[in-house]
């Protein structure tokens, strides 16, 4: 299964559809690994878990904002 991800990973850089998460800042994560806010905003999976966990659930695809600033309004 890793070196599968790998691929995919490999794949979608070469297309240009690789996202980045707004927390880690980490651009390597494919569209399966993201969720979005509200707003569209976009937190990879292993954030969403860590920052809320409560959130995470079956079904559940669209998240409270992750953006660790005020500014965020949605
Ligand atoms: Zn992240
Ligand atoms: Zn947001």
């Amino acid at each position: 299964m890793g070196a599968n991800r790998l691929e995919m990973v490999q794949e979608a850089r070469a297309a240009g559809l690789l996202l980045e998460c707004r927390v880690c800042y980490s651009d390597e994560w494919l569209e399966s690994d993201i969720i979005p806010c509200l707003g569209g905003h976009l937190f990879c999976n292993e954030c969403v878990g860590q920052g809320t966990e409560a959130q995470v659930g079956e079904g559940r695809c669209i998240i409270k904002c992750l953006v660790p600033s005020p500014a965020a309004s949605c």
